[in-house]
């Protein structure tokens, strides 16, 4: 099972047999009928929208005027299986008899918030490193999860299918990654001596499944995409579900024949996943990205603001710009002209020679020097496409590895092994510099913008004062060459940016033709001329959505989910179990509610309320309606908000339809937002 999710869980019969049959304020509901005729008398979420037959959870429901052969006599199965991951039916569920191990404290060594939540709420457990079980709450928060991300995939026009995550390690060997991959591709024996990976992604393998099936420039654009459990060997598994060595991922893949076409399927790709994130109700920012060596000439993440966020985004308040820390630029610096710098070259006085003895590191040669870090310039040696090359950054800043391949139009750059760095500058690492240097050098515009610096003297235990940049080493090629910081002036605006975390939650990438050539992928266009396809790539993180989510969204009680991924929409928490006419407005109430499509879980163990409220505030269901004993005396019941600190009270008469309104206006509002984002973002797109 561990390929694909199993389905939803079955209609909930964990409720007592004796539960009595009631006449639902919203709609005639029988204990006889059964869940399809129940289904076809009241409009729900899971049937098709256009009135031809559905089935819901595996059961017939003929709609009016369109019946086709009944199912065969006193199954009353539907005759086309349920999808594995499709919209379960509103789920009403007694927690007495439910899995939902909640706990008073979080497991020694959970750090993150989500992780120790998560635990907390009962929704996940660990089974080893980097490996999860999803408890009944957790996997119905990842099943709508899912389902809004097969929707909006659907609605984009791309088509679902399943790959194995069992893939012959050959083709990862065609495209070279078999070694790029390294340690993190898991590999296992099959069959004797046949070597299989567990695919960490597919690439390959829908690569492999192109060439075979995408002949004629007719079949394209075309968008495939799968919901399939990949494997990682993460050397750090961490933080919960939001890093694990087996997770679930929506992967799609675009083909297309030309340029025009790519954007098309990219932009159809982004605008999807703001649906989908918007839809899921998570914050969520969307920055450009680094798009790797070959092909992407664009590529952007979507990440969900969090403190413990493994990427760092630098963002402009000034002009929106955000962009992961691998790729942000730095605003251009403005620089002496050739004629300040003569003039000021001329008054310098010459560098000067400083033993520097078992001084390596900036931070040992500026206090012995008595010096700021960004005072001096460290120069780092490169292989750029096998060739040493050397690049000079300021003392306190980080090497950029993305830009300086960009610099010197290398396809690789990979950090200099220590003989290469002898015998390219004659010194070892700790005493590098750019005077006299005899092989390519690049110099960070910060570097270039220094009056003087102190930089290495390629010579053991020696360093240089007063080195001038344009003077002492040539100033051919001044690029931004490092991770950009807060503070450093956005390449938009030339405003300060900001410095936030983000948790990647999705991933959008034009691959442009590196698998295709690789693996040999071509179709005939119009002139019958084979061409590589285009390709791009579109990864979603179900696990990871449902963890930032909790990042995102939490207090000091609990979770607070959202509605739209919530397990359950609503709680309802009767306050005395014992009490028949108390449990039979819960029943009433439990009936009206999921026969308005409403998720409801109800709270019926045998606790104080103090413990129940705890409990329900901790696993996060959105609204909490009380049913106590006082209250019904006075014809009430007591609603609030997970999100909202103050309680409201309504009428017993009729609280079933006014819950129910409450949700639809909640679900209305949201749908409101949504659509004037989407407006707002078409809008955008056609100014
Ligand atoms: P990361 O940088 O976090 O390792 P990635 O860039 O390698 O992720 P992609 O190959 O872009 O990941 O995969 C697509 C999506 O799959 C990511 O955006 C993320 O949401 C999710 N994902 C990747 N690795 C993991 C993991 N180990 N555990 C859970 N989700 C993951
Ligand atoms: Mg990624």
């Amino acid at each position: 099972m561990w390929f694909t999710p199993p389905a939803p869980s079955r209609p909930q019969r964990n409720r007592p047999a004796t539960r009595p049959t009631g006449v639902s304020r919203l709609g005639t509901v029988s204990r006889q009928t059964t869940w399809c005729d129940k289904l076809s008398q009241i409009p729900r979420r899971g049937h098709r929208a256009d009135g031809g037959d559905g089935c819901v959870r595996g059961r017939f429901v003929p709609r009016h005027g369109n019946v086709p052969a009944p199912p065969p006599r006193g199954s009353g199965r539907c005759p086309v299986p349920p999808s594995p991951l499709g919209k379960a039916k509103a789920a009403d569920v007694r927690w007495s008899k439910a899995l939902i191990p909640t706990l008073k404290e979080a497991p020694a060594g959970a750090v993150a918030p989500s992780h120790q939540l998560l635990l907390k709420a009962g929704m996940i457990r660990q089974l080893g490193s980097g490996a999860y079980t999803y408890l009944p709450l957790g996997w119905r928060v990842l099943n709508k999860i899912v389902a809004i991300v097969r929707k909006g995939m659907d609605d984009a026009g791309a088509q679902e299918m399943l790959m194995p995550a069992l893939q012959p390690v050959e083709l990862w060997k065609e495209t070279g990654r078999y070694q790029t991959f390294g340690d993190l591709l898991m590999q296992l024996k099959v069959g004797g001596d046949q070597t299989m990976a567990l695919g960490p992604t597919h690439e390959e393998v829908v690569t492999d499944l192109a060439r075979d099936l995408i002949k004629s420039y007719r079949q394209l654009p075309m968008t495939l995409y799968q919901i399939q459990t990949k494997f990682r060997d993460e050397p750090r598994p961490r933080f919960g579900v939001l890093r694990t060595r087996e997770f679930l991922m929506k992967d799609a893949y675009s083909f297309d024949a030309n340029l025009d076409q790519l954007n098309q399927s990219y932009d159809a790709m982004y605008e999807a996943y703001q649906r989908i994130f918007d839809e899921c109700g998570i914050p969520y920012v969307v920055v450009e990205a680094e798009s790797g060596p070959i092909g992407g000439d664009s590529s952007h993440e979507f990440m969900v603001p969090a403190s413990i966020g493994e990427d760092v985004i630098l963002q402009c308040p000034a002009s929106g710009y955000a962009a992961n820390v691998e790729r942000a630029a730095v605003g251009a610096l403005k620089l002496p002209t050739q004629t300040e710098r003569v003039a000021r070259a001329a008054v310098a006085p010459p560098f000067e020679k400083v033993a520097t003895p078992g001084k390596r590191t900036i931070q040992e040669v500026s206090d012995f020097l008595g010096v700021t870090p960004d005072q001096t310039a460290k120069l780092m040696v490169f292989l750029a496409d096998g060739a040493p090359v050397g690049v000079l950054i300021r003392g306190d800043h980080e090497a950029n590895e993305a830009k300086i391949r960009r610099t010197f139009a290398a396809e690789t750059v990979t950090p200099a092994d220590a003989a290469t760095i002898q015998s390219a500058t004659g010194a070892p690492m700790g005493f590098l510099g750019p005077v006299d240097l005899k092989i390519p050098l690049a110099v960070d515009q910060s570097v270039a913008a220094m009056e003087k610096v102190v930089v290495g003297g390629n010579a053991v235990d020696l360093h240089l004062t007063g080195v001038v940049p344009g003077r002492d080493f040539p100033l051919d090629r001044v690029a931004d060459l490092r991770n950009a910081v807060a503070g450093d002036p956005c390449p938009l605006s030339g405003q300060p940016m900001i410095e936030t975390r983000g948790i990647e939650v999705g991933h959008v990438f034009k691959l442009g033709t590196k698998y295709s050539k690789a693996m040999g992928a071509t179709f005939l266009d119009e002139t019958g001329t084979a061409q590589e396809i285009i390709m791009g790539c579109y990864g979603i993180g179900i696990n990871r959505i449902l963890a930032a989510a909790v990042e995102a969204l939490h207090d000091a009680h609990g979770i607070v989910w959202p509605l739209a991924i919530a397990p359950y929409e609503v709680i309802l928490i009767p306050l005395k179990v014992s009490n028949p006419d108390l449990m039979a407005v819960v029943e009433t109430l439990e009936r009206e509610l999921t026969a308005a499509g409403i998720d409801v879980l109800t709270d019926d163990r045998d606790h104080q309320p103090g413990f129940k409220f705890k409990d329900a505030d901790l696993i996060g269901i959105p609204l909490r309606v009380v049913i106590g004993e006082r209250g019904l005396k006075e014809g009430k019941l007591e609603l609030k908000w997970r999100h909202e600190k103050e309680a409201d009270s309504i009428p017993v008469e009729g609280a079933g339809a006014a819950i129910a309104a409450r949700i639809a206006q909640a679900k209305h509002a949201r749908a409101q937002v949504l659509s004037e984002r989407r407006a707002a973002r078409a809008a955008a797109r056609n100014a």
